[in-house]
This record gives structure tokens, C-alpha cells and sequence, in this order.
């Protein structure tokens, strides 16, 4: 007998209770935040979905490693265990642990690209783009076409466009394209994985032109999953055999620890070349601190050794992915449509088709987000033209490419009763569509508005 209920593949052993709250408690808090998620206390948040990073939850292994962390301050034994299971794991000779994802970015272009060079990614995370261009660079972004269609069913949608890549190395030239980077899985792309044969030949092209390919790997146990589960040939591997080969396709890596090193806080480098690896300790010295803890403790560094070997279990991997596609099949069901198909770690609901009578200058996935807050409690984030409009010259933002809410899911935190309950809610604001509302904004600051920007729904001004 094959049970088709896929079970959360762990048990509790430590609870943390939610707080219930009824519509008027959480319009009075929504209203008191300036119609802005971000600006809620999360105690006022009955399933908070705005991010799967850094709000995951921690194995009792991983809570006993935290037991025997060394806190030496230089040559700790648990950086030697850290770095023999990155070692072990990617087969990058040097490892160099970092604060979190985006320190490791930042040591790795302040010592490798330079002002007018070009970087090549399939999809830039927005910290990974900006540390690039605080290099005074461009980082290009050259996702493969069926990247754009978000109905399409493509198994393989963060694939990088090859032959785009290597029409970039032919007119810009090697000598300024100081590394080509894949983003697995493509976070800003909808966390839809990169497939192996698009990475070895991604890997070919880098060789050819003999530039550095490195991975941004915060999800690369994800992506591993996805390429077990649809890649021709590859059914029959372990996810640990796929990502150990991930890993070695490139020459280093990027990793934020706080995705698939199921860790609240980390992140590292890691790299073969000991000329870039000295220079990178050097300027980690300068503002993380000793390589052997990089910004972390000790008992940081062996949670997350545990963490990076826990991730690839299959049990959950397949646990994981399957509730994200869970999720969207809910929301699909309920009538709202999602980009297709669901995810790694998050599902995207699409505003723009479920609000057609909202226009982007009046934030549709912002109504979106705002109204599943206010009808259960559930907390996720807007990806539209709240985040990325521009306003332009007749007073109203240019619109965003796509009215998106992001529900990102924390690993192993909620169940599947969760889950149907935010299905529930998704279908009990579907009902309602047609009445939901626009907002305005009122106050933005000139950088990043969506974090701090405050609201006003239209319907209490018209
Ligand atoms: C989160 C993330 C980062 C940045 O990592 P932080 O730990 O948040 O600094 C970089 N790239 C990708 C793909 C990410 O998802």
C-alpha cells in the first residue's frame, strides 16, 4: 500500500503558541501600521508567511550541536566541523563563514569585479544585484524565455538563457566579466529551479571563455529536489548526490545559511582559488571577523554544520516542495490565480488577474496582501508596484511587470492544518474580490518604500 498523504516528517517537541486575534483587532493594528505589513508587530500575525528566511525551525540534533559549540576565538572545533561539511558537501577547498548571505556577496565583488564590468546571473536576489552595483558594475540578468510566461508549466523556469550568456562574453568580453553567477533556485524568478543540463552547459560556456562560475546557493538543497523529481535521467539519484554535483560544476559558491542551512542566522563562501580565498579573508578580518567565525558563534557554526547535512533528507525535500504545490493547488481551486508552477519555497498569488478592476498605481497586490491579512491573520508580502514602481511624470508610479503576493513558507514550522487554513482564507478573500478596494500612498521614503512607505485605503477616501 502507497499512502498519498505526505506527512510532516518530524514530530514536536517544543511549541510556541499563536495569538488569535478577531477582524476589528487586526484592522485597528493594519491602520495603525499605515496599511504597510512590514510595520506590524508579529505577535499580531496569526501565520506569518512574509519570508522563509532566518524563520525556520531548528532539529533537536541541531539544538544539541548547539550544546557543544566551541567558543574559542580562534580555531574553534566547531569550525572544523562546519567547514569539513561544507567541504565534504560542495568540495570547495575554502570556506569562509560569514553573518548571513549577503556579507559573503560583498567580500566576494569588493575583491573581484571592478568598476564597468559586467556580471551574468540568471536572476539577481535584490541584495546580490546591489552589492554588484556598489561595485560600480552591472549585473545582468539574463533568465531563459519561459521565465517571463507565468503560466507556463516549463519544469525548469530559472534556467539562465545560454546563448544570451554567451553573447554577452563575445561583446563584452572576458576581461570584463570578472565571474558568471547562477542563482539556484531563482529566488526573484518565482524560486523556480535551474536544471543540471543547464548548468553544465552554463559550465561550458564559462570554460570556453575561462571566466569563474560561481552559485548563489541559498536554496540549493531545493533545487536539488526539483532536479531529482524532473529532470530525465536523474529519478533514481539521492538529492545530496544531485547538489554535491551542483557544487562541483562551479568553481565556489555564495550561500545564505539562514534558507537551506535551516538556520536562523549565517552564511558563507566558499571558493578552490587560494589567491582569491586569502584576499577575502583579508577583508573578512576587517569586518566580520576571524575566519574561523566569521560574525557567528560557535554554536552558530555546528547548528548549521547539522542543518546542511539535515536538508537533503528526502522525507523532507519531499515534504517541502510538495506543500508549496499544495498551497498553490488551493488557491487555484479557490479561483486566484498563482504563477505556475508553485515554487520551492513560496507561492505567488497573481493580483493582477484576480483584481482587474484595480489599476497598478493603486497597489493591486498590496489590496491583495492587505485583505488576507484582515480576513485571517495571514501575513505575506506585496511584489508589485508598491516594491518596484517608479513614480512618473503625470503623478501616477509606472506600473511593475507583475502584481504579485509572495507567501514564502518557513521551514518546518507549520503543519498542514496550517495550510488548508490559509487555503481557507485565500478562498473567503476570493469571494469578496470584487469589492476589495485600492490604496494610496501617503508617506514614502526615496529608497526602498515598500518596507517603510504608509497607506490609506481608497475606499475611506472616495
Ligand atoms: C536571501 C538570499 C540572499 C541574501 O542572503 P541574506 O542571508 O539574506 O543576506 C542572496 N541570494 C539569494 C538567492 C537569497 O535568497
Amino acid at each position: 500500500m502507497v499512502y498519498r498523504t505526505i506527512i510532516e516528517p518530524f514530530r514536536i517537541k517544543s511549541v510556541e503558541p499563536l495569538r488569535f486575534s478577531t477582524r476589528s483587532d487586526r484592522e485597528r493594528a493594519l491602520a495603525s501600521a499605515g496599511w504597510n505589513l512590514f510595520g506590524l508587530q508579529a505577535e499580531d500575525v496569526l501565520i506569518d508567511l512574509l519570508t522563509d528566511s532566518g524563520t525556520g525551525a531548528m532539529s533537536s540534533e541541531q539544538w544539541a550541536a548547539v550544546m557543544r559549540g566551541d567558543e574559542s576565538y580562534a580555531g574553534s572545533a566547531s569550525f572544523e566541523r562546519f567547514e569539513a561539511t561544507v567541504r565534504d558537501l560542495t568540495g570547495y577547498a575554502y570556506v569562509i563563514p560569514t553573518h548571513q548571505g549577503r556579507a559573503a556577496e560583498r567580500i566576494l565583488f569588493s575583491e573581484t569585479v571592478r568598476t564597468g564590468d559586467v556580471v551574468p546571473n540568471n536572476t539577481h536576489f535584490d541584495t546580490t544585484r546591489a552589492n554588484v552595483e556598489y561595485q560600480q558594475a552591472e549585473a545582468r540578468d539574463l533568465p531563459c524565455r519561459e521565465a517571463a510566461d507565468l503560466d507556463s508549466e516549463a519544469p525548469f523556469k530559472g534556467d539562465l538563457d545560454v546563448e544570451a550568456l554567451q553573447r554577452t562574453l563575445d561583446e563584452v568580453g572576458r576581461e570584463h566579466v570578472p565571474l558568471v553567477m547562477v542563482t539556484i533556485t531563482n529566488n526573484s524568478g518565482g524560486g523556480q529551479p535551474v536544471s543540471l543540463a543547464n548548468l553544465r552547459a552554463v559550465r561550458a560556456v564559462c570554460d570556453e571563455h575561462e571566466v569563474p562560475l560561481f552559485l548563489d546557493a541559498a536554496r540549493f538543497a531545493e533545487n536539488a529536489w526539483f532536479i531529482v523529481d524532473r529532470e530525465p535521467g536523474q529519478h533514481d539519484r539521492s538529492p545530496r548526490a544531485v547538489a554535491e554535483e551542483l557544487f562541483r560544476l562551479a568553481d565556489g559558491c555564495t550561500l545564505s545559511l539562514k534558507k537551506d542551512g535551516l538556520g536562523n542566522i549565517g552564511g558563507l563562501l566558499a571558493m578552490n582559488d587560494p589567491d582569491l580565498a586569502e584576499r577575502c579573508r583579508n577583508l573578512l578580518i576587517l569586518t566580520e571577523g576571524f575566519p574561523t567565525y566569521g560574525g557567528l558563534a560557535g554554536r552558530d557554526l555546528d547548528a548549521l554544520a547539522q542543518g546542511l547535512i539535515e536538508v537533503t533528507d528526502p522525507a523532507y525535500l519531499r515534504y517541502r516542495i510538495r506543500t508549496a504545490a499544495y498551497l498553490a493547488e488551493r488557491a487555484q481551486e479557490a479561483g486566484v490565480p498563482t504563477v505556475r508552477p508553485a515554487g520551492g519555497h513560496a507561492v505567488y498569488l497573481d493580483a493582477k488577474r484576480l483584481l482587474p478592476h484595480i489599476p497598478p498605481h493603486e497597489y493591486p497586490a498590496q489590496a491583495l496582501a492587505c485583505e488576507l491579512y484582515l480576513e485571517g491573520g495571514v501575513r505575506g508580502v506585496e511584489i508589485g508596484t508598491l516594491m518596484f514602481g517608479r513614480a512618473g511624470v503625470d503623478g501616477h508610479d509606472s506600473p511593475a511587470p507583475h502584481e504579485l503576493v509572495r507567501l514564502a513558507l518557513p521551514r518546518r514550522v507549520y503543519t498542514q492544518s496550517h495550510v488548508d487554513y490559509v487555503g481557507e482564507v485565500i478562498a473567503g478573500v476570493r469571494a469578496r474580490a470584487d469589492a476589495l478596494r485600492g490604496y494610496r500612498i501617503v508617506e514614502q521614503p526615496r529608497w526602498l518604500r515598500h518596507f517603510t512607505a504608509r497607506l490609506e485605503p481608497l475606499s475611506a477616501t472616495t
